[in-house]
């Protein structure tokens, strides 16, 4: 940590005689800078009370409770299916979320749904900042509990230096490898937990315990036991501070409305301990308590300016209103506040919160239009897709009789959980007909589909001669049964005349 401080001329003496005056700036201090290659140093955050801190328990507890509990519930779906509420099938190629079941053909809603959490992100963090990094991310969701579970057992930040520092006994030992043994455990029931999801659950957690479980399964659970021991147990604010590319993405989504965590530098200095009986007259509110560095798990000084490291978690925030509490002053002196209404306040101006501006209107306008978009897609989606591949090479074969054939790869895919007997109509010019390889029927043409299946089928379509040129034809398939229909369309060809 270097100090610096400097005396500056801000006009020299070029030519005294030509009476140019000697201006002299008061010396300033400029804030400590961190060396990019400096050693890390342990941050030991302090256990931080109040309104921000209560809603970061909330959080961790919700996502944490969703994230394990999740792939134990159940939705039944009949007889044979996974009864697995939210499920990723890989042998099945699914995925199954609760009554929605995605089929690798309509991978895009998968997109629209990445596209519109990628827009809600954007549009939070140019409206508040860093909240998704401070409350949500999994990365701070884990540092969290793996921090309050150090807490519980190693004290809070002062004895948890002490340890530290202290030699090594039998206490230091026992408390080390209680805590270790915890991390340990939360980070297998995390890899556990995360292999659940591609599993029936209770089957793999009776496999993974008598060790029948597929190897690839104790690989998974194994690397991301290992990534949650060592993010959350030692690499903590360093993945915030030199891994995720959020950070510096988030510089391009805010401006000067955006909420961000702010030291009130026009209220606050100057600092200075506060002495007893000395009045607050000419001195700032901030007593330099260090309270509000002490609780950062990023392990910086608000009081410094905005950070790159700062995650917007406001447990900073809390440890000053404590601090302002006590000693009698407003709380706020660290506050949720924008850039802007820093600038108003140096010029005495009221603050003002502009939530509504080109780009939050940009992000709502472009999260309803997709969304909007999404859910027509899911409520509008047949149980029955149609689709066809049309034979290139021969492109019609001349029959006997002289009529022309074309052949057809159908694809149907039946998304329902019962059988589908299905008759296959064809719309095409005057005498054309349509026949089924195998089909289990000639007139009319019909083929079964088994329940949540896709069956591939060869079809012909034949038609005299006369009726067809090397131009294509088009026709229209029709695949149809009582609860409903598919049609897709191609087209039938002829020799040139
Ligand atoms: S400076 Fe405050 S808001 Fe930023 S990471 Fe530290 S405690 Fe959280
Ligand atoms: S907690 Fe508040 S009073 Fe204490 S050092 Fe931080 S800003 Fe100053």
């Amino acid at each position: 940590m270097l100090e610096r401080a400097a005396t500056v001329d801000a006009a020299k003496p070029r030519d005294a005689a030509a009476g140019i005056e000697r201006v002299e700036v008061a010396a300033v201090n400029l804030p400590a800078r961190r060396s990019q290659y400096q050693k890390h140093e342990k941050v030991y955050p302090k256990l931080a009370h109040g309104t921000f801190r209560r809603i970061k328990w909330l959080a961790l507890s919700g996502m944490l409770a969703i994230y394990y509990a999740a792939p134990w519930l159940r939705w039944d779906r009949g007889p044979g299916f996974p009864d697995q509420a939210i499920l990723v099938d890989f042998p099945a190629r699914r995925f199954y979320f609760f009554f929605i079941e995605i089929w690798p053909q309509q991978v895009y809603l998968l997109t629209g749904l990445l596209i519109v959490a990628a827009l809600v992100l954007f549009l939070i963090t140019s409206l508040a900042g860093r909240v998704w990094c401070g409350y949500a991310c999994p990365q701070t969701v884990w540092t969290d509990l793996f921090i309050a579970v150090e807490r519980l057992i190693e004290g809070d930040r002062a004895a948890r230096i002490r340890l530290d520092q202290g030699a090594l006994t039998a206490v230091k030992v026992a408390k080390k490898a209680a805590k270790h043994a915890t991390w340990i455990a939360i980070a297998i029931a995390t890899g556990g937990a995360w292999v659940f999801y591609f599993a029936d659950a209770p089957t793999l957690a009776r496999e993974l315990a008598a060790i029948e479980a597929p190897t690839v399964a104790y690989l998974f659970v194994g690397v991301f036991a290992a990534a949650t021991y060592l993010l959350g147990g030692f690499a903590r604010e360093q993945i915030c501070t030199y891994m995720c590319p959020w950070p510096r993405i988030q510089a391009a989504l805010q401006d000067e409305h955006s909420l961000i965590v702010t030291y009130r530098t026009d209220r606050g200095e100057p600092r200075g301990p506060l002495r007893k009986g000395e009045s607050w007259e000419g001195r700032g509110h901030c007593i330099d308590c260090n309270n509000c560095v002490a609780v950062c798990p990023a392990g910086i000084d608000i009081r410094d300016g905005h950070q790159l490291q700062c995650i917007s978690c406001a447990l900073c925030i809390d440890a000053c209103n404590a601090v302002m509490s006590k000693i009698g002053l407003p709380r706020g002196l660290i506050a949720y506040d924008t850039l802007e209404n820093e600038v108003r306040r140096a010029h005495a101006e009221p603050a003002r919160y502009r939530w509504l501006r080109p780009r939050t209107v940009l992000y709502a306008g472009l999260i309803a239009t997709v969304g909007v978009a999404m859910l027509a897609a899911l409520l509008l989606q047949s149980d029955l897709d149609l689709t066809v591949e049309r034979d290139r090479n021969p492109v019609y074969v001349l029959l006997s009789d002289g009529t022309i054939r074309n052949g057809y790869t159908l694809k149907a895919i039946n998304k329902t959980y019962a059988t589908r007997t299905l008759t296959l109509a064809l719309d095409g010019p005057p005498g054309a007909r349509v026949a089924i390889v195998g089909g289990e029927s000639r007139e009319p043409a019909t083929f079964t589909v088994e329940p949540d299946k896709l069956r591939s089928i060869r079809v012909y379509v034949s038609a005299p001669a006369g009726v067809l040129t090397r131009d294509a034809t088009p026709i229209r398939f029709t695949a149809s049964d009582a609860a409903g229909a598919a049609t897709v369309a191609s087209a039938v060809q002829g020799p040139k005349r």
